[in-house]
């Protein structure tokens, strides 16, 4: 009986470590969809309510991951496996590195939008419910620091520490276990805590573009990786310090990734909304 227990528990572990792989764990796409849920235009916030019946995009934001054990997934989705990361070596940047032919997050999401925001206004139907819960989800994984990854070592995937002497690897700490461990929080209140920012310092997040957002978290992981490098141990076990060093990072990758995906959204159902903040934000620098 101990002996089925034991195989049932790895095959248990196995699961759970292999469908951690995709990106931020639920809490993260949902602290990310929420803080979005707050910078959505009302025009924005209406389109998506009808589009979801009443559903929230927090309700929908790992839906990207479930669908990978959806009976649709082989026939209907299996080629957006690769969407949720895009892995770049040390010294790459997006630009210069490996591509992979299957897709990633920067290709994804920058040709996504750029069709969708072409139904502006007088096509919007064309836009499906799965369309933008991709978006939701695949603005979320590009802010995740091992979405940016290596390819030598598949994102952090292959980089083995400890994680308060427990065995997993970097890839999995940043997923779940630094959300789980920096703070007692429920989603909710992640929201609440991290969504404190003036208007100008929101409006200066929506400059750029998917690659630029993206290099952003390349820097990111260059940081973790460089950080664990130094510890110059193998296995190292990282634990308290580690989640005070980082928690800054953390939270500010949740909180610019939901500011971000409020603006990818509006820029689809209401763009009018971004430009109006584009320009107070340029009347702020110029004052
Ligand atoms: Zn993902």
């Amino acid at each position: 009986m101990k002996k089925i227990f034991a195989t049932f528990a790895a095959c248990t572990l196995l699961v759970l470590n292999s469908a951690v792989v995709f990106g931020w764990g639920p809490k993260g796409h949902d602290i990310v969809a929420a803080i979005a849920e707050k910078h959505l235009s009302d025009k924005t916030k209406t389109a998506l309510a009808e589009m979801f019946d009443g559903h929230s995009i927090v309700y929908y934001s790992s839906w990207m991951d479930g669908i990978q054990n959806s009976p649709e997934w082989t026939t209907k989705y299996s080629h957006t496996k690769t969407w949720h990361y895009a892995n770049v070596d040390k010294g790459e940047t997006y630009q210069t590195m490996k591509k992979n032919d299957k897709g990633d997050v920067v290709t994804a999401l920058t040709t996504m939008t750029a069709t969708l925001k072409t139904y502006y206004p007088d096509n919007l139907y064309r836009i499906s419910e799965d369309d933008i819960k991709m978006i939701v989800h695949m603005v979320g994984d590009m802010h995740c620091p091992m979405h940016a990854g290596r390819l030598s070592d598949l994102g952090g995937n292959k980089m083995k520490v400890r994680w308060f002497g427990r065995n997993t690897n970097l890839h999995s700490v940043w997923d779940s276990k630094m959300i789980d461990s920096a703070r007692a929080w429920s989603y909710s209140e992640w929201c609440e805590h991290l969504d404190v920012l003036d208007p100008e310092h929101v409006q200066m997040y929506w400059a750029g573009n998917f690659e630029e957002w993206f290099m952003e978290t390349v820097g990111n992981a260059a940081k973790i990786y460089e950080y664990v490098e130094n510890l110059e141990e193998e296995n190292p076990n990282l634990s308290y310090q580690f989640v005070y060093d980082f928690s800054p990072m953390l939270e500010d990758r949740l909180v610019v990734a939901g500011i971000r995906l409020a603006y990818v959204l509006n820029s689809i159902f209401d763009p009018e909304a971004n430009v109006t903040f584009a320009e107070l934000a340029e009347k702020f620098y110029t004052e």
